[in-house]
């Protein structure tokens, strides 16, 4: 048993509205997570993991994400986006002898893509939508 306690989804965008009151930009997914997790910590320890904070707080509308990544050996492009979740559209090009090719893939969802190689997300950064 972990000896702390996983939080809602209501409570993690209720301590991220909190943060994004005092801040506008976080600079990575783990500033986000810590920021969040000592905003819970202040009501019996609740805290959240990376992953799940991104996805919360992406999907919550409160945060234009910028994803920063590197080109990965691995080629290819994972059926769902490694950063949301969501399913990912092929970007094709038609050719010249009037067939498509495919130059990659785009989320349904999220700002991520990747190319015939697969891109490794390194960094992300949250700004706060409202002003
Ligand atoms: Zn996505």
């Amino acid at each position: 048993m972990p000896s702390y306690r996983i939080p809602s989804r209501e409570r993690v965008v209720g301590a991220l509205e909190r943060v994004l009151g005092r801040r506008r930009t976080i600079v990575s997914q783990r500033e986000l997570k810590e920021l969040l997790d000592s905003e819970m910590a202040q009501e019996d320890g609740y805290r959240v993991s990376g992953p799940r904070a991104r996805r919360i707080a992406y999907d919550s509308g409160l945060v234009n994400m910028e994803i920063e990544s590197r080109e990965g050996k691995e080629v290819g492009t994972p059926h769902r986006c490694p950063v949301c979740g969501h399913r990912m559209n092929r970007v094709k090009n038609m050719t010249i002898f009037g067939g498509t090719v495919t130059l990659g893939h785009r989320c349904r969802n999220c700002p991520y893509w990747s190319g015939l190689k697969r891109r490794v997300p390194t960094r992300y950064t949250f700004t706060r939508k409202t002003p």
